[in-house]
């Protein structure tokens, strides 16, 4: 989710520039980088992924998630929970590919690109940037079909996610957030249940007084009744409000 160290300036690409690469079924890698992988988890992702998998959010975060506190940013990331060794394989994967394609994570669709959003301290916006990833034994790299980063953000459909992922960003790097203080517990919590169980976070907005004490008009408490999207908004500006005030 975070950057964790600066691309060399040579792999930087803005949106026209150009690489080339294809990954199918007929290369002898396929399946190879659904292995063994460190893939982080946006909140978009979970709302994506447990809808897929037809879950509450709570019994996907235990069942397919791994959570960990970012010593950096002090907040928690929640990565995916590859299987067993010696293989550990992504939960996801079949002989045939991805079983979630449709809803698969951002950094999948991202692949082999990486991409800096160009958010810092302050939640201000620089330029963003997208990097080629070093892949030993990808061979995707060879195949001759080029194409822009452009091209490659809309094909695989980043554009959702980008913008959430941003928002959620904004947040990490809150002007009024005190860095050299890591979250305190209440917190996390809040953190956890708006950005990522987002059906525990629905439950305590219809259950408590949250809608008549932050004053959500009808059209949001109908919307955000059954739409997962607009849930994840209201998070987001949840957070925006509570978190640091
Ligand atoms: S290693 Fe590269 S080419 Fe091979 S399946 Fe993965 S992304 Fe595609
Ligand atoms: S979610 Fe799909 S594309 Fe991503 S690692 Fe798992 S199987 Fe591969």
């Amino acid at each position: 989710m975070f950057l964790e160290s600066a691309p060399s300036p040579e792999k930087c690409l803005d949106l026209k520039d150009t690489f080339a690469f294809s990954c199918h079924k007929d290369l002898a890698c396929f399946n190879a980088c659904c292995r063994n992988k460190y893939l982080p988890l946006i909140p978009y992702d979970i709302l994506r992924l447990k809808k897929a998998r037809n879950l509450h959010s709570d019994e996907f975060l235990t069942r397919y998630t791994v959570y960990r506190l970012d010593h950096d940013s002090g907040f928690p990331i929640i990565s995916l929970k590859m299987g067993d060794a010696p293989e550990k394989a992504c939960p996801f994967v079949t002989p045939e590919g991805c079983s979630v394609y449709n809803d698969r994570p951002m950094a999948c669709r991202l692949f082999p690109l990486g991409r800096s959003s160009g958010i810092s301290h302050g939640g201000r916006t620089k330029e963003e940037f997208y990097y080629l990833l070093d892949i030993p034994g990808c061979l995707g790299f060879d195949e001759k079909k080029i194409r822009s980063v452009k091209e490659w953000r809309d094909n695989q459909g980043l554009l959702q996610y980008t913008e959430m992922n941003d928002r959620m960003l904004k947040i990490v790097f809150h002007d009024k957030r005190d860095r050299t203080k890591p979250l305190d517990e209440s917190q996390l919590q809040k953190v956890m249940v708006a950005c990522y169980n987002l059906d525990l976070f629905r439950e305590f907005v219809f259950k408590t007084g949250f809608l008549d004490l932050y004053e959500i008009d009808e059209k949001t408490r109908s919307k955000i009744n059954d739409d997962d999207n607009a849930l994840l908004n209201l998070g987001f500006a949840y957070l925006d409000r509570v978190l640091f005030p």
